[in-house]
């Protein structure tokens, strides 16, 4: 899908739109018709070029204005796979064509392009569910830009993330990064592409911290659980013995970030250690004691593992 050209120098009758398909890799054209409305609700993309008559208020197509419309025709020039546009009329006029592993990234790429949102969510989610199977296409996915790239990034799940097989790393590093970026926004107040903003002062209680004693990174969520090894104890107000973690001032996750990346690690590895540093404590029944997700395996009570008799 390239771009699309209004022609207005022919006239056609009424509110049908004649759009002209050019297939250059092919070098064929074919002639589309559609109903004006139907093409620019459901085609966003359309409505600059192919703006209503309407009143703002008028919501039926009943009204009398619609004699007032004026009966000018356009012509919509459009270059395109042909299959593809052939697909997507299918799809405008509800005939349900079917998305598929070897037409989903043409299809995504174009329902982007032109703002069919609806198609749009359906060819994200089908990509996340099927993305294994698309990684093994020998497609170049240089096609599909940031904005997409982030949109899938937050619908593929977890476990999905946690399964991609993908060895010419197409698509994992990306989506580690928007995936990291994520996380950080929610967690930090200053993200990778937003450390300008310092005039925000909000404190997240799930905001990342170095601790100047044990040399651990933590939230205040875990803080609030869990005592410090490392840390000298103290009395707090109430009388009761606490050792707590003491936040290094000066530490800065981009630095964090950079140093990691230094030290030759992926951003899906970043992001899995990020990941499960800002997991909410957890508690162990024998040490009746909450404990963080990298510290799974270390229980104060059983130094070792389980043996089954
Ligand atoms: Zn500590
Ligand atoms: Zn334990």
């Amino acid at each position: 899908m390239n771009s699309a050209d209004l022609d207005t120098k022919q006239t056609t009758t009424s509110e049908l739109i004649k759009i002209c398909v050019r297939d250059e890799n092919r070098d064929v054209e074919k002639h589309f018709f559609c109903e004006k409305r139907q093409l620019v609700s459901k085609m966003r993309y359309f409505e600059q070029y192919l703006p209503t008559d309407e009143a703002p208020n008028e919501s039926s197509g009943k009204s009398k204005n619609e004699h007032k419309k004026k009966r000018e025709g356009m012509d919509m020039h459009v270059y395109c796979d042909i299959v593809v546009f052939e697909w997507l009329m299918e799809y405008i006029n509800n005939h349900q064509p079917k998305l598929q592993i070897d037409n989903i990234i043409s299809i995504l790429v174009s329902a982007d392009f032109l703002q069919i949102q609806q198609l749009l969510q359906e060819c994200i989610d089908y990509f996340c569910k099927h993305i294994n199977d698309v990684l093994l296409l020998p497609i170049d996915l240089s096609c599909l830009h940031e904005k997409l790239l982030h949109e899938i990034s937050r619908h593929i799940t977890l476990h999905q993330f946690l399964h991609l097989k993908d060895d010419k790393n197409k698509l994992t590093a990306n989506i580690a990064c928007y995936k990291l970026q994520d996380l950080l926004h929610s967690y930090t107040k200053t993200s990778m592409h937003a450390a300008t903003d310092t005039t925000e002062n909000v404190e997240e209680d799930n905001e990342l911290y170095y601790c100047v004693y044990c040399k651990e990174l933590y939230t205040m969520e875990q803080y609030k659980k869990i005592e410090c090894h490392q840390s000298p104890t103290y009395v707090a107000f109430h009388g009761q013995v606490t050792a707590k973690h003491c936040a290094h001032k000066k530490w800065d996750i981009n630095k964090y970030l950079l140093c990691l990346r230094l030290h030759s690690h992926s951003w899906k590895e970043i992001f899995w250690h990020l990941w499960s540093l800002t997991r909410p404590p957890l508690f162990c029944t024998q040490c009746q004691s909450y404990f963080v997700l990298p510290h799974f395996n270390h229980c104060a009570t059983h130094s070792k593992l389980p043996t089954l008799d």
